[in-house]
């Protein structure tokens, strides 16, 4: 048999064994025992808990370990000084443990049928009694979308679009690759996005509310300098949902980098 086509009859074989036997559990690696479109077992679909902390900004929502970062009104330093440029932040879990191995394995092995259980996270942090007129995705410069052949936020979106009954659509680019984040500090990062993002020609969104959805929220950084682009393309209100964010108030045991995250930029 000539060399490609017993490479191909080999692929066509591992195929189906793929389709027959399930495989591993890509979060703990146990072995699946149901045949399902998402290679994670249900304890580890299960295991990510909504973030609970005892201070959290009434703006960002960005959890404390006590209330001196927050002023009379309950506001962060961020907010304080109107650097968010959204006006609500909702997030399901903590970026870490099972969560985090979870978006990896969603962004990085490209496990987009995780999209749906993620939806299900999204939509129980939502509320319910909020109207929006536009979801849409944070934008991947177009080299990063072509080296993952996919915007994971743009499954995202779609998801909770769907859910709320609002149409999703990708609204803003990115026209500036930059630099990863991880490591600088808030206003360094802030200065890191200044020009990243514009809006798409012929987009108004005049008095619209905007669902703006991503995988992973840092400092918040790249999320404002994106809404910022959204008000002055006539937005009334930006909101922010996020799978996961950051807990700053594991920052200070962890390396930065690490907190940080998977040098998303
Ligand atoms: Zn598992
Ligand atoms: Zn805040």
């Amino acid at each position: 048999m000539p060399d490609g086509a017993f490479r191909a009859a080999k692929k066509v074989f591992c195929d189906l064994f793929q389709l027959v036997f399930p495989d591993e559990c890509r979060v703990c690696g146990e072995s699946l025992k149901e045949v399902s479109r998402i290679p994670v077992c249900r304890r580890c679909l299960r295991e990510p808990a909504p973030l609970i902390a005892e201070y959290y900004c009434v703006a960002c929502r960005t959890p404390f370990l006590n209330r001196f970062p927050l002023d009379e009104s309950g506001r962060c330093a961020l907010c304080r000084l109107g650097l968010t440029g959204f006006d609500a932040v909702y997030s399901y879990g903590s970026y870490e443990g099972a969560l985090r191995k979870l978006v990896h394995v969603f962004k990085y092995q490209g496990v987009r049928t995780l999209a749906r259980p993620f939806g299900d996270f999204l939509a129980c942090v939502l509320p319910r009694e909020e109207r929006f007129d536009l979801v849409t995705p944070m934008p991947l410069h177009w080299r990063r979308r072509w080296q993952r052949r996919f915007n994971q936020a743009d499954l995202l979106a779609r998801e909770i679009a769907r859910r709320w009954n609002v149409p999703a659509r990708s609204v803003v680019r990115r026209i500036r690759a930059t630099s990863p984040q991880a490591g600088l500090t808030n206003a360094k990062r802030r200065a890191n996005m200044r020009g990243a993002f514009s809006v798409k020609r012929g987009v108004r969104l005049d008095g619209m509310r905007v669902l703006l959805v991503d995988d992973v929220l840092t400092t918040g950084a790249t999320a404002s300098a994106c809404a910022r682009v959204l008000k002055r393309a006539g937005a009334a209100h930006v909101a922010l949902l996020a799978l996961a964010r950051t807990d700053r108030r594991t920052m200070s045991i962890q390396p930065l980098a690490e907190a940080a995250g998977s040098g998303k930029v």
